[in-house]
């Protein structure tokens, strides 16, 4: 099946945003994707970096589109009737436009690299919210950054001539081109005088001017080159308002405005380590003080000292810290502290004169309470599974360390 190629009404006009079109061909593919051919298009298919136009035809949501071997294709959700020729297709507007400001802006911010600072672009990616270059350069700095920007927002004010044409391979030579067509017959170039010259399929205004703000966001080192992320035109608008809308509310949170907010974030900083800090202190006396009160409630056990403790939910840090000052205290002491809540633990500690190793009393306890756990000599820990409450633990550990005594 031979189909003759599509003509290319967006390279014609790419401000046209409806025609009339007559059926060439329908296929359904293996994918059970319906794919429809016509004489004459407005609608771009994806290709050079450029995402494909959505849209309708007649009724039918384009969903999108491919360009095969000089045939536009048309992918539609059901079939179109057989009887029907001639039909009306119309892009969605906005989503092209925007392409059309990216695209641009993308030529123009890089050529202003190139210009600038000899950096030529490998890569370029169109997302959804941003837009990214490669840039073949080492390093960029903020300085860099912001001159170049600047560059390219001139050329964006200076509103010049954005021209693309189709061009003989032996015409190129008359063109300072950046980099080498990828096709060797119909090489449309895009040019902007004394600017930019640019073998290019995309679809781009007929002035920069319509280009809008180019936004340099960010950059990082990637694969040994610099990737860069950027927005143009209506995407720089919003992002901008957005950004601002954000600010604005974070300044009325902190009571300052923008020119304020840096301090006041420095000061809150500052303010919340000092609170940490005094929050240690006040924990590190809490500490102390149940470590008092515990050793008073200690109980005599085969001539140590046995201190054992439950609490409804408290973190394993806190019990290994309390722990650790009763036996740093009371050299033949032994504590049991034990905590329910979202997990069951258990911490075991003893004095270094308390003649029990803490490790082989928790590997006793730990089959007893379907756990898992693990330590030295001098303090283990444990974890119980989720069916084993404080008390219980409590009386199998102390059950195990009468055994571990009598030894
Ligand atoms: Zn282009």
């Amino acid at each position: 099946m031979l189909i003759s190629a599509t003509t290319k009404l967006y390279y014609q006009n790419p401000y046209w945003r409806e025609c009339t079109a007559t059926v060439l061909h329908q296929v359904t593919d293996e994918f059970q994707k319906n794919w429809v051919a016509f004489d004459q298009t407005i609608f771009y298919p994806t290709g050079g970096g450029q995402p494909h136009d959505t849209g309708y035809i007649g009724q039918h949501k384009v969903l999108d589109v491919e360009d095969r071997e000089g045939v536009v294709w048309h992918q539609i959700e059901n079939p179109l009737h057989s009887d029907q020729k001639q039909i009306q297709m119309s892009i969605d507007w906005d989503r092209r436009f925007d392409h059309m400001q990216q695209h641009a802006g993308q030529h123009i911010l890089s050529a202003a690299f190139a210009e600038e600072y000899r950096a030529s672009t490998i890569g370029f990616h169109l997302g959804q919210e941003t837009c990214t270059i490669d840039l073949d350069i080492k390093e960029l700095t903020e300085e860099m950054a912001k001159e170049v920007e600047a560059y390219a927002n001139q050329i964006v004010f200076e509103n010049r001539d954005i021209i693309a044409r189709f061009v003989h391979e032996e015409e190129l030579e008359k063109y300072p081109l950046r980099k080498k067509p990828t096709v060797e017959e119909d090489i449309r170039l895009v040019i902007i005088p004394d600017f930019d010259y640019n073998p290019c399929g995309g679809t781009h205004p007929n002035r920069t001017g319509e280009v809008g703000p180019i936004l340099i966001l960010q950059w990082e080192k990637h694969k040994g080159h610099i990737r860069l992320e950027f927005t143009v035109g209506k995407r720089t608008v919003e992002r901008l308002h957005d950004k601002h809308a954000l600010l604005r509310q974070v300044s009325r949170l902190l009571q300052t405005n923008e020119a304020g907010l840096q301090e006041a974030l420095l000061r809150l900083h500052t303010e919340q380590k000092e609170l940490a800090d005094e929050l240690l202190q006040v924990k590190e006396a809490l500490f102390s003080h149940e470590k008092d009160m515990l050793i008073r409630q200690a109980e005599q056990l085969a001539d140590r000292m046995l201190i054992t403790q439950r609490y409804e939910e408290r973190p394993l840090s806190e019990l290994q810290k309390i722990a650790q000052l009763i036996t740093g205290q009371e050299a033949n002491a032994i504590v049991l502290l034990i905590t329910g809540g979202t997990k069951q633990q258990f911490v075991c500690a003893c004095g270094k004169e308390a003649d029990v190793e803490m490790n082989t009393w928790v590997k006793r306890i730990l089959p007893r309470v379907e756990g898992k756990g693990g330590g030295n000599a001098l303090i283990a820990q444990g974890g119980a599974a989720s069916t084993y409450n404080p008390d219980q633990i409590h009386t199998y550990a102390r059950e195990e360390l009468q055994i571990l005594l009598e030894k």
